[in-house]
């Protein structure tokens, strides 16, 4: 992973092959593409200091992993400070590194890391887990004043499917593990796990319980707080360790409590997990529907009713536009195709282009069951006067949707911040919702004086409501600090789905990014669980102190 952006090393995102992009670029926040006016500061004139690691912890910690598992490289230190969030993005290429952890250890099994568990206490260091470093909430990042030895807890070396019980359809499986290296553990005996998000390729099974990560596909296979049946946890107290039953009454659940625990409660060194059967058959369909309203409305008709598709999205006009913008150079036939689209669209249905949603609905199981499904569907889109567009706009997401995280870092060579929101409400709320996130963040565009843009989406229905995402990004003014006016954007935004009654994240957890609402989310007495729970279990403070509340 890169230390100052997203991804491997020699790939990015560019515009070069998007022939629309570099014109919507330039027309929506007036910003010039050609040129980079932003680059990350060179690894050579960072100034990383010396750790602060007294010789007998070190000892200590080589004792319990071996010496080869111990490492104060520094740029290992880097990579282990923080998440990928865009206060961290920023920071780390302006040279602002903020307290590096002191450590990199890499325990490989589950007596290990209760043995750094107990070297660590003994020592009173700070014990930070890290899994693939790819949360956005701050998940990660040590408090500028912490006095304490830091040291950084890389699962990686974690990474077995250890045992499958095929007649209960669960898995357990090595909390380091990444997911395109579990899932290729899982298919090559014929089993899915069905979480993927769009982080997938660089965030870990230990992450996405401590963070309550959702996938793409969790319409059908659930988040990941109902994919996890068990969680076996190194904690100050011991091995805590859960049963892998469907359901248990045994007090308020210890299992949902390590869920979103960001590393407070303990290290998560296992998990019992879900597994399904590698579908048969797998279908994503583009939808075009008029409005957003019409939409939305599509959405919570298909989450009432009797059809489970795998992947329910469907994005605002804005988010649309966008996503036609980002279309790689057209054929002949492509172009002609899509104009005679336009054309129906605008003289047989009425469509106004502008106003136009793009949604992706997926299918998955035998060949039946996905016929059956794409019928129920077919009938409530028509009725809110949509209409299917076939497999092509389905299958371009679904390759590109793990390139799309690049395009951030390619904004911020350009000088301009991109970031990401998202939240839950009911579905009475939803669209109120919506409307008072867009104003909230356009009126924080107009008090900065800047030109942003600010798009939406659907995704993750459920019974009683679903998740919209909002992306927004802005051209800044080079009045103040970028970073001081991404707050007023993001603030605007988080507060505003508070003020609606919705959450504060549905699946990016809290960190130190997302605290400040946590109170009002939650209600006070939330809090004061929440805190009890944390100085419990850690009373010395040493488990990734200040994170969630
Ligand atoms: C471009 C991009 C796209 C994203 N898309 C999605 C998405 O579609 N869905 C989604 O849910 N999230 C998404 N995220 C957010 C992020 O990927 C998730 O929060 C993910 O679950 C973090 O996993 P990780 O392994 O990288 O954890 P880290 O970032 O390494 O850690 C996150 C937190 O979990 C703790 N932790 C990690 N491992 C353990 C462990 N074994 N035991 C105890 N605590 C642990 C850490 O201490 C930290 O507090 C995205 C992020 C980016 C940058």
């Amino acid at each position: 992973m890169k230390w100052w952006g997203w991804g491997d090393e020699g790939i990015a995102f560019t515009h070069r092959d998007k022939p629309a992009l570099a014109r919507f670029i330039k027309r929506h926040l007036g910003l010039d593409v050609e040129g980079r006016t932003s680059r990350p500061m060179a690894f050579g004139d960072l100034h990383i200091p010396e750790p602060s690691l007294t010789p007998d912890l070190r000892a200590a910690l080589e004792e319990a992993i071996g010496d080869e598992r111990v490492s104060t490289d520094p740029l290992d230190r880097l990579v282990h400070a923080r998440g990928k969030c865009l206060r961290d993005l920023v920071r780390h290429r302006r040279g602002e590194l903020g307290r590096l952890p002191d450590v990199v250890v890499r325990p490989a099994a589950q007596d290990e890391v209760s043995a750094v568990m107990r070297v660590a206490l003994e020592a009173d260091a700070v014990l930070i887990p890290f899994g693939g470093g790819t949360n956005i909430s701050g998940s990660l990042e040590a408090a500028d004043g912490e006095e304490r030895t830091i040291i950084s807890v890389d699962m990686g070396l974690m990474d077995r499917v250890v045992d499958i019980d095929e007649d209960s359809r669960l898995a357990r499986v090595e909390a380091g593990v990444l997911g395109p290296r579990l899932e290729e553990q899982l298919n090559a005996r014929g089993w899915t796990l069905g979480h993927f998000p769009d982080s997938f390729t660089h965030s870990t099974l230990g992450g996405w319980i401590a963070t309550r990560s959702s996938g793409m596909q969790s319409d059908k296979y659930g988040d990941v707080a109902d994919l996890t049946r068990a969680v076996r946890v190194v904690t100050p107290a011991g091995t805590l360790s859960t049963r892998p039953v469907p359901h248990a009454s045994t007090g308020p659940s210890v299992r949902e409590m390590v869920l979103g625990s960001e590393g407070r409660l303990g290290i998560i060194t296992e998990a019992t997990v879900h597994v399904h059967r590698v579908p048969e058959q797998r279908v994503i369909l583009g939808y075009l529907f008029p409005s957003w309203p019409e939409a939305l409305a599509a959405m919570r008709e298909i989450a009432e009713s009797e059809a489970s598709p795998s992947v329910t999205r469907v994005s605002d006009s804005w988010e649309t536009q966008f996503s036609f913008a980002t279309r790689k150079d057209p054929s002949l036939l492509d172009r002609l195709k899509s104009k005679a689209l336009s054309e129906y669209l605008k003289r047989r249905r009425d469509f106004d282009l502008e106003a136009m949603c793009l949604s992706f609905i997926g299918y998955e199981g035998s060949k039946d069951h996905v016929a059956a499904q794409r019928k129920l569907v077919g009938r409530i889109v028509s009725s809110h006067g949509g209409l299917c567009v076939g497999r092509s706009p389905g299958e371009l997401y679904d390759q590109k949707k793990f390139d799309t995280p690049y395009i951030r870092d390619y904004l911020l060579d350009r000088g301009a911040p991109a970031d990401v929101s998202e939240t839950s409400a009911p579905w009475s709320r939803l669209q109120k919702l919506y409307d008072n996130v867009i104003a909230a963040a356009r009126r924080a565009f107009d008090d900065l004086g800047v030109r942003g843009y600010i798009m939406c989406h659907l995704s993750h229905s459920y019974h009683s409501g679903a998740c919209l995402y909002f992306t927004f990004a802005f051209k800044p003014s080079d009045r103040r600090d970028v970073l001081d006016e991404y707050d007023v954007v993001k603030a605007a935004i988080q507060q505003t789905f508070v003020d609606a009654g919705a959450t504060l994240s549905h699946h990016h957890a809290v960190g130190t990014e997302h605290a400040q609402w946590l109170e009002e989310d939650l209600s006070g007495p939330g809090v004061v669980m929440l805190k009890a729970l944390f100085e419990g279990v850690d009373p010395g403070a040493n488990l990734n102190p200040g994170k969630i509340v």
